[in-house]
Parts: structure tokens; C-alpha cells; sequence
């Protein structure tokens, strides 16, 4: 049997990382002859790390935090989805030798919210907490559904003014300081802000939440985190957590790399299975 293609998550923390047991059930599912690992690679190394993995055969690589940005002048194409998100969580080299970023945070994203969860964006009123990387890279995926209106709420009120700017050609978008936000209430709220990590809150008037409102963290924890908690306590219709974009944009990534769409649920339901083991 020839040696599996390598693959690897790359970041700083990473052993907390979730992918190389997602992508061990993908490949096993699929039939795919593959290894994925995590490597931790420190800030000052990405360059002759990423060279290194590649020289010695690397086939492709996610990337988290804090190299999202970083990757882009080391790479030799990026994609559309990472020229608009302007950080790539995807390498992969392509049959010339060529490396090229890309990026499937959003498109799973609104893979969970559209197909997992059938919640619906179109003509709803959405709001999104956080002008950050994560915030960036889900905008334009988001906008494509046609919300009737997307409001960016930032703790630094200029980042999320500067965010709506830039996004504004996409669809109807308007940026403001979290203290600013107010009534009527939203169908949807994302929070794409880090606050979840540190156990903390965005401060929020419970004015932006409604009885039929569905609340989504992208942060996720073995419980709810401080916002799902938050929109429970206040009576959201729904709260979800997100380990679902998380197995969204790494099947992306897996199509990307082997041609091969795994089929997420069963490894959803998996990792959902053995949280709290
Ligand atoms: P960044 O560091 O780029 O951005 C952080 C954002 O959070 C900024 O808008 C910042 O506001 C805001 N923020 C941080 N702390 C607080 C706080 N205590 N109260 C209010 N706002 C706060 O992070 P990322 O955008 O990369 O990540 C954001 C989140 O998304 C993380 O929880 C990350 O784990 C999650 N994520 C999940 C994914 C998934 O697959 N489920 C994929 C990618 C990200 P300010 O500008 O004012 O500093």
C-alpha cells in the first residue's frame, strides 16, 4: 500500500483542534487514503514550515488562527473567496506544483444555517456581532442569500463602520457601535465575535431579541457558550453552536483537496455524540 497523502491543520495554539478527527471520519467514510495531523507552528516559522510541508509532498493544509492572514503572500494563487474575506483557511497544491488559498469558513457557514439547521436568510433582518477575520471571511456568502437587511455590530465602532463600507456593492449592509443597537428585533444574530473564547459577552440591549428570533455563536463549547446561554435565557426561538460550520468548511475543504463530498451528518452527529466523553 503506498503511503496516505498529507494533509494538516496548522496554527498556534492547535492542540485543542477539532479538524484531524473530522477529517479521519471524512476519510474514512469516503474510502480515502489519507493522514491529517495538527502541527503547531509558531508565527516567526510559518514560512519555512509551510515550504517544508509542501517540498516533502504535502498535499494540502488548513489554517486557523493566527496565520489566516499570514498564508497570503506565501501562496502563489488565491481565490475569489479569499481575495473578498482577505484570509485563507484552505491551501491546497495543485497539479502544476502551484499553492492556492482559499477559503471555506463562509460556505459553511451557510451551509449549517441553510441545510443542517433550514433556517432562512432571505428577506430576514440579520444581524452580526464581531468586524474581525470570522466576520469578514461569512459576509459575502451571507449577503448572497439576499437578507432584506445585514447590520454589523462592532465593540470598536469604526471597524464594523469600515467593514459595512466595503461590503455595501454586495447588498444592504450598515455598520454601528454594539451600545447604538436597537429595536425592532432581528430574525437572526450571529455572533462572529471572540468574546465566547474568553467566556464573555458582547453587551447587548435584549431589545435586539425577539420570541422568534434564532441566535448562531460560531464559537463552540462542550455546553452553550455565554451567548447561547444569553439568547436561551432571553427567550430566542433558537440557539445553535458552531461545530457545525466547523464540519461544513472542513468537508469544503476535503472536496477541494480529493474531488470527494463527504456526507457531514453522520460525523456531526459523531463529534455531537462524544462531547462531554
Ligand atoms: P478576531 O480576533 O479576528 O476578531 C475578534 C472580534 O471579536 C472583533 O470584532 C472584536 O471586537 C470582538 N471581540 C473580542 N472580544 C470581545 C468582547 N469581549 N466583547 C465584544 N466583542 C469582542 O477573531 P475571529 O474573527 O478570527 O474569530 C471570531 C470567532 O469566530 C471566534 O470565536 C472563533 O473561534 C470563531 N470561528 C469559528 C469558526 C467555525 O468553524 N465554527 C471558524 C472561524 C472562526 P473589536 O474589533 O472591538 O476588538
Amino acid at each position: 500500500m503506498p503511503a496516505p497523502d498529507r494533509y494538516a491543520v496548522i496554527g498556534h495554539p492547535i492542540a485543542h483542534s477539532r479538524s484531524p478527527q473530522i477529517h479521519a471520519l471524512f476519510a474514512q467514510q469516503t474510502g480515502q487514503h489519507i493522514s491529517y495531523e495538527a502541527i503547531d507552528i509558531a508565527p516567526q516559522e510559518l514560512a519555512l514550515r509551510l515550504r517544508e510541508f509542501f517540498e516533502a509532498g504535502g498535499r494540502g493544509l488548513n489554517v486557523t488562527v493566527p496565520h489566516k492572514e499570514a498564508v497570503l503572500p506565501l501562496v502563489g494563487a488565491l481565490s475569489a473567496r479569499v481575495r473578498t474575506a482577505g484570509a485563507a483557511n484552505t491551501i491546497l497544491r495543485q497539479a502544476d506544483g502551484t499553492l492556492l488559498a482559499d477559503n471555506t469558513d463562509g460556505a459553511g457557514l451557510v451551509r449549517d444555517l441553510t441545510h443542517n439547521l433550514a433556517i432562512t436568510v432571505r428577506a430576514q433582518r440579520l444581524l452580526l456581532l464581531g468586524a474581525g477575520g470570522a466576520a469578514r471571511g461569512i459576509l459575502a456568502p451571507l449577503l448572497q442569500l439576499e437578507p432584506r437587511e445585514l447590520v454589523i455590530a462592532n465593540r470598536d465602532v469604526e471597524r464594523a463602520l469600515t467593514l459595512a463600507r466595503a461590503f455595501a456593492p454586495a447588498g444592504p449592509v450598515r455598520g454601528c457601535g454594539l451600545a447604538q443597537l436597537q429595536g425592532p428585533c432581528f430574525d437572526l444574530i450571529i455572533n462572529a465575535t471572540a468574546a465566547s473564547l474568553a467566556a464573555q459577552l458582547p453587551p447587548l440591549p435584549p431589545s435586539v431579541l425577539g420570541a422568534a428570533t434564532i441566535c448562531y455563536d460560531l464559537a463552540y463549547a462542550d455546553s452553550d457558550t455565554r451567548f447561547t446561554c444569553w439568547a436561551r435565557e432571553h427567550g430566542a426561538a433558537q440557539a445553535h453552536m458552531g461545530l457545525g460550520m466547523l464540519v461544513e468548511q472542513a468537508a469544503e475543504s476535503f472536496y477541494l483537496w480529493r474531488g470527494v463530498r463527504p456526507d457531514t451528518g453522520p460525523v456531526l452527529a459523531a463529534l455531537t455524540a462524544r462531547r462531554g466523553h
